[in-house]
């Protein structure tokens, strides 16, 4: 049995771990390395979506043998030998895109795993839609499951659910020759499910497992600041504002947003999403589970700006009365704010995942826009990860052999929480 850490290696995202068990070979996520990316990209230099080598070179791709796209030039490059695929299957952990992104680039016929939530989220968020669902014409195949399924995909994989700052998270406990291998996806304590979290940590135990491969995002970090802090923090600096509020968070955050309805309706303001949020909501609009976590769904919360249709609403009316709206602004439309003109206000800064294209608009320039229309400035946000104590905890509660560090800068400080030899920081790991 050998795991290799091909991406998630003393980076935060994009990770794709290998895990070859005699004939069988499984990757657990297949996402896009934002370091990386930036090293070389941008919003307005980017690599030719039909060329491998736009992704082999710089290294947002690893060199993998008959599991790329013909017609992006695998079989020129030599990345062909015969007709057999080099994969039996990937695992998506969740949603977010240093965990998925990457899958557009392998032949469409190598079965994707994920839960039927995140596959929603995925169809709402891609852009290039063709490349991703129907690379040259073929369909590509997904397989959906939920909490507790036990899954063949050459190696036996339980999913369970885990707690995120996106829904339809999961880790997996593969049963391999050599014992049990457990990989967290990303985690944490305490959001508003840790429930979920505590589940996987159990089942994960049970099987006595040899590794575990722990996201470490927050390592180093002391914060278990949760979505009560949000909404407190939010709730004393905007009572009272009789400007508009505008926010800057990730809609795809459920609890987030839970926070954000529950804060309109307390300041008794309607929210005001824009149309790249609108599939979102109403893919959790529809999950039964989701839609008790927006605390009004017998009626419709959300206005959408621009655009025709029902619930819509214009930047004159928003102008007009803007002590009546929160609107929640992706970075990318902040000049809508040159269309409404508010005049003062506060603008809330809740991003809950850096690692996004979003996070491309540095800071210096959102305060620009802050200063602009004279906002007052307010940051309140709980991560979606994990912090040191809560992963002392997860690690206490599955009681792996060895301890894997993934998906964090400094899988050194995890010496702190496991003693000697039990921690592993190589990238390939073999055992015989
Ligand atoms: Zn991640
Ligand atoms: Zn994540």
């Amino acid at each position: 049995m050998r795991i290799s850490v091909l991406g998630g290696y003393r980076e935060v995202g994009g990770n794709k771990i290998l895990v070859e068990d005699r004939d069988s070979r499984v990757m657990l996520d297949f996402g896009k390395s934002f370091g990386v990316w930036k090293r070389y990209f941008s919003v307005f230099v980017n690599p030719s979506k039909d060329s491998l080598k736009h992704y082999l070179i710089p290294g947002l791709l690893p060199k993998l043998k008959n599991v790329y796209r013909r017609d992006m030039g695998a079989v020129e490059l030599g990345l062909w030998e015969g007709e057999e695929r080099g994969l039996d299957g990937v695992l998506i952990s969740h949603g977010h895109a240093d965990h998925y992104e990457m899958l557009f680039a392998l032949e469409p016929d190598i079965p994707i795993y994920c839960g039927e939530l995140c596959l929603g989220i995925m169809k709402s968020t891609i852009k290039n839609k063709r490349e991703f669902f129907n690379p040259g014409g073929r369909e590509r195949e997904f397989r959906t499951f939920r909490s507790g399924d036990l899954l063949d995909v050459g190696i036996k994989v339980r999913a369970v659910h885990v707690d995120h700052s996106i829904p339809g998270s999961y880790g997996f406990i593969l049963e391999t020759s050599e014992g049990c291998v457990v990989y967290s996806g990303d985690l944490r304590l305490h959001g508003t499910s840790p429930q979920l979290t505590r589940d996987f940590v159990e089942e994960a135990r049970e099987c006595e497992p040899e590794y575990l491969l722990l996201e470490g995002t927050r390592i180093g970090e002391e914060d278990g600041m949760g979505e009560d802090y949000v909404f407190d923090t939010c709730l004393n600096k905007t009572k009272g504002e009789e400007g508009l509020i505008v926010l800057n968070f990730n809609v795809r955050d459920v609890d987030r947003l839970g926070t954000f309805v529950k804060l309109a309706e307390e300041l008794g303001r309607e929210l005001v999403i824009t149309e790249k949020w609108k599939g979102i909501v109403e893919l959790y609009g529809r999950d039964e589970k989701l839609k008790r976590m927006i605390p009004t769904p017998d009626r419709h919360p959300f206005l959408i700006y621009g655009g025709e249709g029902e619930n819509r609403i214009e930047a004159d009316e928003i102008k007009r009365r803007p002590g009546r709206y929160m609107l929640a602004i992706d970075p990318y439309k902040l000049p809508i704010l040159l269309d409404v003109e508010p005049e003062g206000g506060t603008f809330i800064d809740s991003q809950s995942e850096p690692f996004d294209e979003e996070s491309e608009l540095d800071h210096e320039r959102l305060m620009n826009w802050v200063e602009l229309f004279g906002f007052k400035y307010v940051h309140a946000h709980s991560h979606g990860h994990a912090d040191g104590v809560e992963l002392k905890e997860i690690v206490e509660g599955i009681r792996p052999k060895k301890l894997i560090p993934i998906h964090t800068e400094s899988p050194e400080l995890f010496k702190g929480l496991i003693g000697g030899d039990r921690l592993v920081l190589d990238r390939v790991i073999e055992v015989v």
